[in-house]
């Protein structure tokens, strides 16, 4: 099907070249003043001034869409999310309207331990149902590539379990979707005493069938005082890497513990959170020599709002 869309008052992000983008060029935003753009079967056949479209489109479609003035652009890229999940987490505010701090609550059994509990007693068909209508939500806000993290599963069922759910999100959504498996998220109850025993639990039970299975894209560990540390990290992102998962990591978000130079060190894709940072770790991630491909995602509003304490955010 030929869709044309005209009088559009911005094209946003008209770019001629494809490339990646770094530094001041993250902040230019090229786009085309009252444009037009003409798609055939989902792809971008082409575009341009109103003005030029008798010359490009001398046959209009059938099928015109007017924009009225508004604005076009492209769909979001949404990089980092846990919309997998069984239950919210909201009773989880009064600890922390009592000023409790997410380390705190994490330890007396809430964050990610709620959730795995919590997800424990839901069948796939049911997490699943829930987190399509989750995609369904942030698609009509505008997202059309999505990063879906495992981690509330903890354990070999929890975590194939929601993996398997990612895939059948993957395959019935037309949104480009990659998934992450974040069985090192926090340490299980049953595992409380003993850190190398779910450490091998992940890399000897978990990741041979992920791999089999073609569960994930990518591995993400939660590198934090009392969760895992760097050491811990590059452990498991070494056994992950070993079946072609890269990095993706969750670093920063509490405490600054030296998690950004192991992951650059394993040239993950993306170092996530950052809410505290040294002026070591600024100067790291600024300069491209010493921070290679690895890319910075801020989540300032982990902190701020529902993240810390009901998914998604953490
Ligand atoms: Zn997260």
């Amino acid at each position: 099907m030929t869709t044309l869309i005209t009088n559009i008052k911005q094209l946003v992000n008209t770019r001629e070249e494809s490339r990646l983008l770094r530094g001041k060029a993250l902040s230019e935003l090229p786009y085309i003043e009252n444009a037009f753009l003409l798609i055939e079967d989902g792809i971008i056949a082409d575009y341009g001034h109103m003005y030029e479209l008798e010359l490009k489109v001398p046959q209009l479609p059938k099928h015109i869409v007017d924009a009225h003035e508004q604005f076009v652009l492209p769909a979001w890229c949404d990089s980092h999310t846990h919309i997998v999940f069984a239950k919210t987490r909201e009773e989880e505010f009064i600890d922390k309207i009592k000023g409790m701090s997410y380390a705190e609550i994490a330890a007396k059994g809430g964050g990610s331990l709620n959730s795995a509990a919590k997800l424990h007693d839901v069948a796939e068909d049911e997490l699943f149902n829930s987190a399509w209508k989750r995609l369904e939500e942030v698609s009509k806000l505008g997202t059309g590539a999505i990063e879906i993290k495992s981690g509330y599963g903890l354990s070999v069922e929890g975590e194939l379990k929601m993996l398997r759910v990612i895939k059948k999100l993957k395959e019935k959504s037309s949104l480009s979707i990659k998934s992450t498996f974040l069985g090192a998220h926090t340490y299980p109850l049953a595992f409380k005493e003993n850190h190398p025993g779910y450490i091998d639990q992940i890399i000897h039970e978990m990741l041979p069938v992920i791999a089999t299975e073609k569960l994930a894209d990518y591995i993400d560990v939660f590198c934090e005082t009392g969760f895992f540390s760097p050491e811990e990290m590059e452990t498991i992102c070494k056994a992950g890497m070993s079946y072609g998962l890269k990095p993706k990591l969750h670093v920063n978000q509490l405490n600054s513990i030296g998690g950004i130079e192991s992951a650059i060190k394993l040239n993950a894709l993306s170092v996530d959170h950052l809410e505290i940072m040294t002026d070591d770790d600024i100067k790291i991630l600024s300069n491209f020599k010493s921070r290679g491909t690895t890319i910075g995602t801020l989540l300032p509003a982990a902190f701020s709002c529902a993240c810390n304490t009901s998914p998604p955010g953490n």
